[in-house]
């Protein structure tokens, strides 16, 4: 069943770190609309916000100052049982996968979703989406018996067993070689065609950028490029052209 993907609006959006000393920016008045359905790279240096503003989406973090509308939410006003239901409407995929080591593929899965849907068929719903990760037959093994690629699937299963209608992934393909990072990307594009979610991916890789919908570089927590990639290949070609001339 598809999910129903969301649009999402960042206005005025701002985060700063205070570790002693002058407080960091990390996110510095950024605004932002995303539509439904689209697949977003975010891009940037290391230290221009990219993780920073996936934690303010995903609400891991809380900003200090803008409005994030997720759907018809504002998620910054939410208190702590209504942004703990928020959380569990998004999935988020990590660098590092993020596995339980002493669990299976499928307990992995699945653990995301417990206590909160005791009546939902979780084993099942696992199991369809280690097939659709392309991993049946591996739903017994441990994490330390799997490639790099394959744990970034399970964490890609893991991201979808609550439907979510966003999905935020920080680096995804930054471990793996570039041939297994661009079948993760290909991974994530069909799943985002056949659900209907709307994706917002971090990277530094060109090749992983150039086959989403839409390149956003950062540069000190502010929006630095916005190149719509969703002309024919030709465009995508000379818009890419100008993006690596502007160092992405
Ligand atoms: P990116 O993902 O693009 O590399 P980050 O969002 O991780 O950038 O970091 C943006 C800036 O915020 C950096 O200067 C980083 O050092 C700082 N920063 C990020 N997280 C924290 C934190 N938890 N505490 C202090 N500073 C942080
Ligand atoms: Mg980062």
């Amino acid at each position: 069943m598809p999910n129903t993907s969301v649009a999402v609006t960042v206005d005025g959006l701002t985060k700063q770190f205070r570790t002693g000393g002058e407080p960091l920016t990390a996110v510095d008045e950024l605004s932002l609309e995303i539509a439904a359905g689209s697949m977003v790279a975010l891009t940037g240096p290391s230290g221009s916000g990219k993780s920073t503003l996936l934690h303010l989406v995903g609400a891991i973090e809380s900003a200090d100052t803008g409005t994030i509308v997720v759907g018809d939410r504002d998620i910054t006003k939410l208190r702590r049982a209504a942004l703990a239901a928020y959380r569990r409407t998004i999935g988020f995929v990590f660098q590092r996968y993020h596995l339980l080591p002493a669990l299976s593929a499928l307990d992995n899965v699945i653990a995301p979703v417990l206590p909160y849907r005791v009546d939902f068929d979780r084993a099942a719903r696992a199991r369809e989406l280690l097939t659709a990760v392309g991993l049946a037959g591996r739903e017994r093994a441990l994490p330390a018996q799997l490639s790099g690629g394959q744990q970034q699937r399970v964490a890609v299963a893991r991201a979808l067993i609550g439907e979510p209608a966003l999905l935020l992934a920080d680096e995804p393909t930054g471990n793996l070689d570039s041939g297994t990072g661009a079948e993760i990307l290909d991974l994530l594009l069909r799943l985002r065609a056949e659900r209907g979610m709307t994706v917002l991916l971090a990277t530094h890789e060109q090749h992983i950028a150039a086959r989403c919908d839409r390149l956003i570089r950062l540069r000190d927590g502010r929006i630095a490029e916005d190149l719509d990639l969703t002309g024919g290949d030709d465009d995508r070609d000379s818009t890419l052209t100008r993006a690596t001339q502007l160092r992405l």
